[in-house]
């Protein structure tokens, strides 16, 4: 099964909503996983079923950097503000780099999630 995670910081969340609707039918086809409050606004607001860990600030990212760690993550689409420090910029970091370990596609902006997504949907259908 494709497992995808989806996190967005706070001003990402409105883009992380519409992205997720635009693929809605497609996402219902992968496990999904996610932060806690992006997950939690994901369930709210669409009909996705989201395996949520803990709130970023709390470790959410470094719980989807574990799956990334034992080869469980297909691709990892993580909405981030740019221009706002966030207070777990360490984990961020480290989930960036065991994706790059692990060679595993993480996609940062809209276009590039779009990219990700399109990908990981034609490798399902093959
Ligand atoms: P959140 O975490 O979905 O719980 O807001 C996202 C993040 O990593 O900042």
């Amino acid at each position: 099964m494709t497992r995808v995670a989806l996190i967005a910081h706070d001003d990402e969340k409105p883009e992380m909503i519409d992205l997720v609707r635009d693929y809605e039918d497609e996402l219902a086809r992968f496990d999904l996983v996610g932060t806690g409050t992006t997950g939690q606004r994901i369930m709210d607001e669409t009909s996705l079923d989201i395996d949520r860990k803990q709130s970023g600030p709390l470790g959410g990212d470094t719980q989807i950097g574990a799956l990334v760690a034992e080869d469980r993550m297909d691709g990892i689409i993580f909405l981030r503000d740019p221009l706002t420090a966030q207070p777990h910029e360490p984990d961020i970091s480290a989930l960036l780099r065991i994706c790059d370990v692990h060679d595993v596609p993480l996609a940062t902006t809209r276009t590039s999630a779009e990219y990700v997504l399109d990908g990981l949907v034609a490798d399902y259908e093959d």
